[in-house]
Parts: structure tokens; sequence; C-alpha cells
């Protein structure tokens, strides 16, 4: 049993003074607010483990040497290709390790894996086929954080094109051969509380809509998330409907792939009906605006889908940026942009979506607050940093979510461990950690 003493907490969507927390083992076991110190102290805002709920590790590779030039999101793909042309199941376990800690010293404590690097450099399977699953389990359990290992269907490199050169790397031949690899990945993680398994339908340029049932059903069976690129690009929704007569969402409908377990990625250029369809179905949208922007992909209409139905979640992506706080506040900021009217979102709400929201997308449902039997995941915020200065419990959240920076964050327990301390994460210098990664990957 640890008893940790919260200057101010966020707990049930409000600040509270003096807030004790018990905790047993992984969980929570009593909140008490209005108490005197005693236990662990932690000084600031305490807010629940935050979730990254869209992550391609191994992007982040890329950062400073993707922000160079002209270009889209195609001519970024290129650069992309070529770092996952060189990963190996050590290179690959490394890389996600640093970036995993990265993202545990900004407060994340479970991470989405969208993970379609399923094979050998020449597109063989591994002795083992999960090898390269199996690595980022390794790496989020050593960082200290959970992880919904979403493992990606991708079948085809563009509609009706076959993969080429190094997307031979993410192909299982055929949907059904995606399903036992994925099935034999699930049986390997029963009964592991820190590792959910789901799936990913890459988006429809990878796989045909009469494949789809497969993976949807893969979902179903395991009782997992369902996760899924959607209209990322204009030019993903032209080819999309001159191969179907039908948007990428309808089409995703009409396979059954849309409802409360599944989480539309992007969801940027969408019709009223698409909208309507993932509002109506209860489908969670997780928008990643600092790597949306990154690209030059757009702005989602997030509170259209909000009110629609879709809850909204938040993933770094592509991790040209690693902070949740800055992508809660690009979803408002964005929204202001596009509109030129301001409060669109409050910042409850975006922390929300942060936080138990995002959870509940990568099938933690039991994560994201500050409760009796929720996960023991507490992160702490300083309010006396250059940035966060001028804080009291009335505007803490305020200044936290259009303020903080990842880097702000000073304490973090995951799961009842105790993974940042003092702002340094408990196995050592991260940024050293990254640094060798990333070399080892880039030559
Ligand atoms: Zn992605």
């Amino acid at each position: 049993m640890q008893t940790y003493w919260c200057e101010m907490a966020w707990v049930g969507g409000a600040v509270a003074e003096g807030v004790q927390v018990d905790v047993d083992g992984h969980r929570v076991t009593e909140v008490k607010q209005g108490v005197p110190p005693s236990g662990e102290i932690l000084e600031g805002l305490t807010v629940p483990g935050m979730a990254n709920a869209h992550s391609h590790a191994f992007h982040r590779a890329l950062r400073g040497h993707t922000q160079v030039g002209r270009g889209s999101f195609w001519t970024w793909r290129e650069q992309m290709y070529a770092v996952a042309g060189r990963l190996d199941p050590d290179t690959y376990y490394r890389l996600a390790r640093a970036a995993y800690a990265e993202m545990a010293l900004a407060g994340i404590t479970a991470v989405g894996e969208f993970h379609y690097l399923h094979h050998d450099v020449s597109g063989v399977p591994y002795d083992d086929p999960n090898e390269m699953g199996h690595s980022l389990v390794r790496a989020a359990r050593d960082a200290g954080v959970r992880l919904a290992l979403l493992d990606t269907c991708y079948l085809s490199g563009g509609f009706g094109a076959p993969l080429e050169g190094v997307q031979t790397r993410f192909g299982d031949g055929d949907v059904h051969q995606w399903a036992g690899r994925a099935d034999r990945l699930a049986a390997a993680y029963a009964g592991a509380e820190d590792v959910e398994i789901g799936a990913a339908i890459h988006s429809v340029r990878a796989m045909r809509p009469e494949q789809m049932p497969v993976v949807v059903e893969f979902t179903h069976h395991h009782a997992g998330p369902l996760h899924v690129h959607v209209s990322e690009q204009l030019a993903e929704n032209e080819q999309c409907v001159a191969a179907y007569a039908a948007s990428p969402v309808r089409v995703l409908h009409e396979a059954g792939a849309l409802g409360p377990r599944s989480t539309a990625v992007h969801a940027t250029h969408v019709s009223d009906e698409d909208v309507a369809l993932l509002g109506g179905s209860g489908t969670h949208v997780c928008v990643c605006p600092t790597t949306e922007r990154d690209l030059a992909d757009g702005v989602c209409a997030t509170r259209r889908l909000h009110l629609a139905g879709s809850p909204i979640t938040l993933g770094s992506d592509s991790h040209a940026v690693v902070d949740l706080f800055e992508e809660a506040r690009a979803v408002e900021l964005g929204e202001r942009i596009v509109s030129g009217e301001r409060g669109h979102w409050r910042a409850d709400e975006l922390l929300t979506a942060a936080t138990v929201t995002g959870h509940t997308s990568l099938g933690f449902p039991d994560g994201g607050q500050i409760a009796p039997g929720a996960w023991a995941d507490l992160v702490t915020v300083r309010l006396d940093s250059v940035r966060t200065a001028g804080a009291t419990a009335r505007s803490a959240v305020e200044s936290v979510v259009f303020a903080a920076t990842g880097a702000d964050v000073v304490s973090v327990v995951s799961g009842g461990r105790r993974i940042v301390e003092a702002g340094r994460h408990v196995t050592g210098e991260i940024g050293h950690l990254l640094r060798d990664a990333i070399g080892a990957v880039r030559g």
C-alpha cells in the first residue's frame, strides 16, 4: 500500500485540494479530498495518466530530418519508408523503448501503437512471426507504460495495387493469414493486464472492403479495439470514390467497421454524411493535430464530430512533437483558426479527451481517472514553472491545457509504479537513449 497526497488533483472532472490517493498494487483503492498531508507529497496539479491513442513508435526517428524543404504527406511517406526499411527486432525495440520513455516523461501512461512493421526486409516472416510485436511490448514494459498493440492489416499498396518495396514488410498475403498471426499474438498476451491486443485496418487504401469483416470479427472475438486511418488526405477520398463509389467512412460503415469499440484516426476531410455515420455509430475519432499540421493534412472538425456522437481522443502519431497538452490545445486552436471564433472546447473537455476517453478507445476503460478501482496512474504537473506560474485551483486546468508542456511534468506513477521522479525517467537519461536508438537506424 502506498499513499500519495496531491496539493491539487483533477478528480471527477473538477480540481480538488488536499487529495489523498491510496494505491495497492496497480490500482487506486481510495481517494479522499480536503485532508492534511500524509505519505508522499505531490506538489502542483495531479491529473490522471494520459493516453496517446495513436502512435507509430519508429516515426520518432524522422523528427527534424523531415522538417526541411517542400512536399506533402506523400513525399514525407517516402522518407518514412526509408527508416522502415532499416529496422529489425532489436533496433525496433530500442527505438520504441526510447520513444515510449519520452512519452512517459510527458505524462503518457498508455499508448496505442498502430503496428504494421511485421516482417523482415524481404517481407518474410521472422521465426516467430510476431517478433516485431513482441519488441513493442518489451519496449512499453521497460518504459513503464501500458500498450494497446493494434495489429495492423495491410494488404495492398494502394487501391488495387500490390505492396511494393518496403511495403512488403507490412503484408501478410491475405486477410486470413493476418488473422492467424494476430490470433497468436492475442494468445501470447491473454491475461496480461498491461497489454491489450487490438486490430487496425491500415486504411481503405490497404485492403479491399470484402476483406474488412475478418478484421472486424477478430476484434469482436477478442473484445479488443479496432482502429483505422480515415480520410487524412483528399487524394484518398477521391481514389476511394473512384474505386468504390463511396467515401472511406461509408466503405467502413458497410463493412461493419464502425461502432463504440472503433476509432477513426484523423477524419480530416469528412462530409456531412461521414460525420453522421461516425457520430451515429459512436465511433471514436482520434485527432493528431501536431502531425496533421506538420504534414499539411488539414484541420479536423472535432466539435461537429463530438456533437454528432463521436468521442474525441488524441494521438502524437508521427511524433513530430510528443506532448498531449499541445495536442489538446491544438484541437481548440485549430477550430478557432478555421471558424474565427473562440471557445469551442473547454479545457476540462480536452483533458477528458487526453485521459479517460483515450484510455477507453484503447481498451483500457478503467484508466484515465483518479478513482477507486482505476489504474493507479498519477501525473503531476508543476504550477511554478515559467509557463504555469500564477495558476490557482480555479485556473489550474486551463493553465495546464493551454500553457503547460510535457517538460512541466515532474512526477509520473504508472500502474502503481513510479516511472518519473523530479522530471527524470527512473531508467536514466532518455535523451541519450533516443540519440543512440535513432543513430542506429539513420546511419
Ligand atoms: Zn498513423
